[in-house]
C-alpha cells in the first residue's frame, strides 16, 4: 500500500509505503512536550518506507533542545508533516493522513491500541488494550477489572 500526504499549502508531498510499525494513540510525555497535545494519534514509519516527492527544500527541520525529536514542517504554511522519535520513526499524524484522503482514515491505519498509557494526562473509555510502557508488555487494567 502507499499513502499519499501532502502539507496545506500543497508544496510538499510525501508518499508513505509498506507498513506501519503502529498505528495507536501515544500519550508518552515526548509526545506532549514537542506538540502541546494531550495524547497522539499516530502511524509511525521507517524512514526507508517515507519518500520525500516534492518539496525536499519547502521542509524546516526543529530539533527539540533536550529531546531526542523533531519536527518536519512547511516553512510555507507550517504543517507539521512528520516528527522523529529516538528509535528513529517517522510519525505521521492521522489526522494528516485522513485529511488528504477526503477526511477518511484507512480502515487498516486506525488505532488498534493506546501506548504509554501510563504517562497519559486524559483516561480514555473504549475496548483497546492500553499498554503502559511501551507498544506492548504490560497492560492497563481498570479497577472494575476490564
Ligand atoms: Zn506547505
Ligand atoms: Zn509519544
Amino acid at each position: 500500500m502507499t499513502y499519499k500526504i501532502h502539507c496545506k499549502c500543497e508544496r510538499v508531498e510525501i508518499s508513505l509505503s509498506n507498513k506501519p510499525i503502529v498505528h495507536a494513540f501515544c500519550h508518552c510525555e515526548d509526545c506532549r512536550e514537542l506538540l502541546d497535545i494531550p495524547f497522539h494519534s499516530v502511524t509511525a514509519w521507517k524512514e526507508e518506507n517515507v519518500s520525500i516527492d516534492k518539496g525536499m527544500d519547502k521542509i524546516t527541520v526543529f530539533q527539540h533542545p533536550t529531546l531526542n525529536m523533531q519536527k518536519h514542517f512547511c516553512k510555507h504554511c507550517g504543517e507539521v508533516l512528520f516528527n522523529t522519535n529516538g528509535m528513529n520513526w517517522r510519525v505521521v499524524s492521522q489526522l494528516l493522513i485522513s485529511k488528504c484522503n477526503d477526511n477518511e482514515l484507512p480502515q487498516e491505519l486506525i488505532s488498534n491500541r493506546h501506548f504509554f498509557y501510563e504517562q497519559r494526562v486524559t483516561d480514555i473509555k473504549d475496548d483497546l488494550p492500553k499498554y503502559l510502557r511501551g507498544t506492548d508488555g504490560p497492560l492497563y487494567q481498570d479497577f472494575c477489572g476490564g
